[in-house]
């Protein structure tokens, strides 16, 4: 009997950076994020990022001062303590793991019947109301599918919501992208998702991830054993 070449399968679920890294490469998906054949080495920005995201959670959950090459950003988590004592019942949490099923239930993050995952770096509550934000590092981009799907877990994980204020805070731009969501509104909101969401099904279910050269093969991209790696323009 031989051995299967490939690592089995667990029940599809995505997040938005699947959504992402599918669209930029298939084969490249395939390969790094569901067969895990590959890794992409961390880059100064991603691990700036990372720093950045873990000194913020730090500073808005705990008190503890942000280091003195990030000082520059403690507006922002002084702004969240001015609305905490001016908003009565107004509750903070950080970095949330939230997820949710097919039928868009509430679950437990690594559960088998979960169908989405998002993390949410800050989340405020209040009643009937939430904000959900997102600290972003990278330069500002018009995409507001990740802003929908946060707040698709917001509804599904916290019943009593009925609107969320989804936030993009771009700290290296200083700038915002902001979108209201409300529960009875989400149906058209997953009309546009649907098919992107689809495309990724259809992959995982036919096993097929095609290559899609670009710019990332010559130097970007470590998946050796593909018939691109290493070509393409300077
Ligand atoms: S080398 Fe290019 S085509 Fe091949 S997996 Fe990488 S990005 Fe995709």
């Amino acid at each position: 009997m031989t051995a299967p070449q490939t690592r089995q399968e667990k029940p599809f679920s995505f997040s938005y950076s699947r959504i992402k890294n599918f669209e930029t490469c298939p084969r490249r998906y395939q390969q790094i994020d569901v067969l895990k054949n590959f890794r992409e080495d961390e880059s100064e920005a991603l691990t700036w990022g990372n720093e950045l995201h873990a000194a913020l959670e730090a500073r808005i959950a705990k008190g503890r001062e942000l280091p003195i090459t990030m000082r520059r950003y403690e507006k922002h988590a002084a702004d969240l303590d001015a609305q905490q004592d001016a908003i009565p019942g107004l509750t903070i949490r950080t970095e949330l793991k939230l997820s949710f099923d097919r039928q868009f239930q509430a679950t437990g993050y690594y559960d088998n019947a979960t169908w989405f995952r998002a993390k949410v770096d800050v989340l405020a509550l209040a009643g009937s109301k939430a904000v959900a934000i997102d600290w972003k590092t990278g330069r500002v981009l018009d995409d507001h599918a990740q802003l929908a799907l946060a707040a698709q877990c917001v509804f599904s994980n916290y019943p009593e919501v009925m609107q969320v204020s989804s936030i993009y805070m771009w700290l290296g731009d200083d700038a915002r992208t902001e979108d209201i969501y409300t529960r009875d509104g989400m149906v058209k909101v997953w009309n546009n998702i649907w098919p992107r969401i689809t495309a990724l099904e259809e992959a995982h279910a036919a096993q097929v991830f095609p290559p899609k050269p670009s710019g990332l093969c010559r130097n970007y991209c470590p998946v050796s054993s593909c018939e691109f790696h290493g070509k393409g323009s300077r």
